[in-house]
């Protein structure tokens, strides 16, 4: 049996070509028919290339349908798909060509000349163009093709993508992921969430990430069903098309958008049946107000680029609004703390997975995957969590943002939590700062809402209120007071950017 992911995706396509895939703004519909033809001349002209199966095709490109399709072109013609994030600069990007040495580099024509450049440099063969409107080179080169193709076979452990991690810490590696990693992912949410024909996904992510490009699509198109494929994420916009919709996934940012549009209730989500959100904490405040405003309970999931989901609140059953649920089914999830034995129930630990979704290794790193997985298989995802007494997960940020004062371990959400419930706090970060006694400084960034409860917030004020209520070491040494918090595409806060912006300002 054929284990290329496009063929079990291609499997559950509607019998009728015309049905719906992508409906675009502007009203166009990509229809099943479309994507396979269009899949079918992109793989032809990347064997047309010379690529053989198991070459990298990277693309730095916008979200488009034709972008959508140049990766169902590349893992059917059995390449490794490499998306990248249109934000990255000239050094970045040649870290990725040199690294990857993609066959085939498909970017935005207004690099072209540095895409030229950096693809002579790491021996790239072939730099094609797309545009944001989904015109260029790699269009016109593809045009001639078939329109047909026999989806190359593959086995499951052939790699499928690679997808460069955000890479806070060090250099930024490319997580492995093959074709039985994501087919495993992708039929394990299509199931949990319940996806049922006439389902129309609100999809407004961007497609370079995890998220929006495996999670999202691949339901969709193991669903036979449509998508309303959108740009970016607009509340307008989404206030307009979340009527017709029924699934919508989402960061933690774009539920506190649409909470801020007045008119956002119960009428405009009357169709909805299922919100998800992930990526990123989605505060406990946001779930609680998008239930008392619309009704419906957003549902939590947990996960990474090096394994697609690994938790997820249930869809039948309580969705608890701070945890993000149960390990999905084929996923082995533990939590141990110092020496490697199991936590007990409300103890913060190190979260290990194993299972089918996890992902191969990091590309040209085979030290560094091996450091990552324990002597019996498990991932060491580098987030610390707990379980409740009723199995809940519940994450308490990324190991590296632990904060170790006078050799003491400080959790920042716990005191993020704290902060964040106080009038005129709109949200709060907690890092460590280096310190002369201390190794490191608790320190609270903390965002005022723009009202007076926000303007009477002072330093001295938040340590006063939140004192009484934790140990000592854990109260924050320091507090800066700001308009917001500096984020990534993915809404995850960048903590990174905050330690370097805080670190070298004198303190008393
Ligand atoms: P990425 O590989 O970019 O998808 O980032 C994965 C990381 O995002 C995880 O290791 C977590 O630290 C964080 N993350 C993802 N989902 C959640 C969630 N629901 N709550 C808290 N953190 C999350």
């Amino acid at each position: 049996m054929n284990m290329n992911l496009y063929a079990l995706l291609a499997a559950h396509f509607p019998a009728a070509p015309a049905a719906p895939c992508m409906i675009l703004p502007d009203g166009r519909v990509w229809t099943y028919g479309d994507v396979e033809r269009a899949s079918a001349r992109m793989a032809n002209l990347i064997a047309a290339l010379g690529l053989q199966p198991g070459d990298r095709v990277a693309a730095q490109v916008e979200k488009t349908p034709e972008s959508l399709v140049l990766y169902l072109a590349a893992i059917r013609a059995g390449m490794v798909f490499l998306p990248l994030n249109p934000a990255y600069q000239r050094h970045e990007l040649e870290y990725f060509l040199g690294d990857a040495k993609p066959g085939l580099f498909v970017c935005r024509p207004q690099i072209r000349a540095l895409a030229d450049e950096l693809a002579a440099k790491a021996g790239v063969a072939n730099v094609l163009e797309l545009d944001d409107a989904g015109r260029g080179s790699l269009i016109e080169a593809a045009t001639p093709h078939a329109d047909a193709f026999a989806t190359v076979p593959r086995e499951k452990g052939d790699l499928a993508a690679i997808l460069y991690t955000s890479g806070t810490t060090g250099r930024s590696k490319g997580a492995m992921l093959s074709h039985g990693n994501l087919a495993h992912n992708a039929r394990t949410l299509h199931e949990y969430w319940h996806f049922q024909p006439g389902d129309m996904l609100l999809h407004m992510l961007p497609i370079f990430h995890v998220h929006g490009l495996f999670v999202a699509c691949h339901c969709v198109l193991l669903n036979g069903s449509a998508m309303f494929f959108e740009p970016k994420f607009d509340a307008a916009r989404a206030m307009q098309l979340l009527p017709e919709s029924t699934v919508m996934m989402g960061v933690p940012t774009f539920y506190v958008r649409l909470l801020h549009e007045p008119s956002f209730g119960r009428d405009v989500c009357r169709n909805m049946r299922l919100f998800v959100s992930g990526s990123a904490p989605l505060l406990k405040e946001t779930f609680d107000e998008f239930k008392a405003r619309t009704g419906h309970t957003i549902l939590e999931r947990y996960g990474m680029t090096e394994g697609g989901m690994f938790t997820s609140n249930p869809y039948e059953g309580e969705r608890r609004g701070g945890t993000v649920g149960f390990p999905l089914p084929g996923t082995a999830l533990r939590i141990v703390g110092a020496g490697g034995t199991a936590v007990k129930t409300g103890e913060v630990g190190s979260i290990q997975v194993k299972g089918e979704n996890v992902f191969v290794g990091y590309w040209g790193m085979p030290e560094k995957t091996r450091e990552e997985f324990t002597a019996d298989g498990f991932f060491t995802t580098g987030d610390m969590g707990s379980w409740d007494a009723d199995f809940y997960v519940t994450i308490s940020g990324r190991s590296k943002d632990l904060v170790i004062t006078g050799g003491l371990n400080v959790y920042p959400k716990e005191i993020e939590e704290l902060i964040d419930a106080m009038p005129g706090v709109v949200e709060s970060a907690v890092i460590g700062l280096p310190h002369p006694d201390f190794g490191e400084a608790v320190t609270a960034v903390v965002v005022r809402q723009k009202n007076a409860a926000g303007a009477a917030l002072t330093e001295s004020g938040i340590i006063a209120a939140i004192k009484d209520r934790l140990a000592n070491f854990k109260v924050p040494k320091w507090v800066y007071l700001v308009d917001e918090l500096p984020r990534n595409a993915m809404g995850k806060v960048q903590k990174n950017i905050l330690r370097q912006e805080y670190s070298p300002l004198p303190r008393r």
